[in-house]
């Protein structure tokens, strides 16, 4: 039976230093293409080009991703509240930003506000993925009580999360 393929090599051209590393130890020749671009047909996604480049210049990324889990009410509740709040704080400090006189400042504040915007976005896009209620979280842990990193691991503490999830 046919393998699926799970991930895809993909290669930036602004990063390759055309040394063809890539070509060499490609399996398939999916790499050795006119345009530069990897052949996603030939392309097994094994990444030893990805090991090879130098350049850091090819990455893998994946075909198929975990459904995203659906959120509860008391979750959009939070990430709305959340949501509000690193708005109001944003505002705030654009608002020091335009009003103070001190470039230190001034740049401070402005690196607040695109933190806070940044952040936020993050916890509004990943929640479905990172929450703790999330299936790949409860996995995890489920993992560790299965098979704990080290003999002293607090299992307790491990558990008492998994009830409060
Ligand atoms: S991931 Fe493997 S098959 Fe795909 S281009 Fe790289 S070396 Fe070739
Ligand atoms: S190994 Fe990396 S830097 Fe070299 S040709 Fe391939 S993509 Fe470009």
């Amino acid at each position: 039976m046919e393998q699926k393929i799970k991930k895809l090599a993909v290669r930036n051209l602004r990063l390759c230093t055309k040394d063809c590393l890539c070509l060499f130890v490609c399996p398939t020749g999916a790499t050795d293409t006119e345009n530069s671009v990897i052949d996603p047909e030939k392309c097994v996604g094994c990444g030893a080009c990805a090991d090879a480049c130098p350049g850091g210049a090819i990455y893998l990324v994946p075909l198929e991703y975990p459904p995203r889990q659906p959120k509860d009410r008391e979750t959009v509740n939070a990430l709305n509240a959340l949501s509000v709040k690193k708005t109001e704080l944003e505002t705030l400090a654009r608002q020091v930003a335009g009003e103070t006189d001190r470039e230190g400042l001034r740049r401070l504040m402005l690196a607040c506000a695109a933190s806070l915007r940044l952040t936020g976005a993050d916890l509004m896009r990943e929640s479905g993925y990172m929450l703790p209620q999330s299936r790949e979280a409860k996995d995890f842990l489920q993992g560790i009580l299965m098979e704990p990193p080290s003999g002293d691991f607090p299992l307790a503490e491990v558990w008492q999360l998994m009830e409060s999830l």
